[in-house]
């Protein structure tokens, strides 16, 4: 049975440090100055082992996911990828839209705030209401069965 009050605060898994956020790749606690993808492992190996596939779709520059805190409890994620399509887009030329979502994650008795950039490329950003282009093709799924349900709804009544 879960006790409030008797859990520690979690402390950094590379320095021992206070932790702030966990990592939202490898989950694990890390303090404000290991946060960042490059400043722990697993994840700062797992970057450098990708660097040649994390490059814009478009134009090829690399891109870099990244996350940072700006205190304890406020951290940012940014994939650096289209949240229509997945693929890596280039914040300088080829990201056509950026917002934030901001989600609330309670820790213990912490609660953080993890905003997630979000955003799209110039072929998600006009479809973005339906979530880009994998959104697209699974409208189209759902209204195709759709179609084929009141196909036969209207077969049966004849
Ligand atoms: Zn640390
Ligand atoms: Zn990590
Ligand atoms: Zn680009
Ligand atoms: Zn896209």
């Amino acid at each position: 049975m879960a006790q409030v009050g008797v859990y520690p605060v979690p402390s950094c898994r590379e320095c021992g440090l206070e932790s702030a956020g966990r990592c939202t790749v490898c989950r694990r606690s890390l303090c404000i100055d290991h946060f960042g993808f490059e400043d722990h492992n697993p994840c700062a190996a797992r970057l450098a082992r990708h660097a040649a596939d994390t490059i814009c779709y478009v134009c090829g520059v690399p891109v870099r996911p990244q996350q940072w805190s700006t205190s304890i409890f406020a951290h940012y994620i940014d994939s650096g990828a289209c949240a229509g399509c997945g693929r890596y887009i280039c914040t300088e030329r080829h990201t056509r839209l950026r917002g934030e979502q901001v989600e609330l994650v309670r820790d213990h008795l912490r609660s953080h705030r993890y905003h997630r950039v979000t955003r799209y490329c110039s072929v998600c950003a006009p479809l973005r209401g339906i979530g880009g282009l994998l959104g697209a093709g699974r409208w189209a799924a759902l209204l195709s069965s759709a179609g084929a349900l009141a196909f036969l709804i209207a077969t049966k009544a004849l």
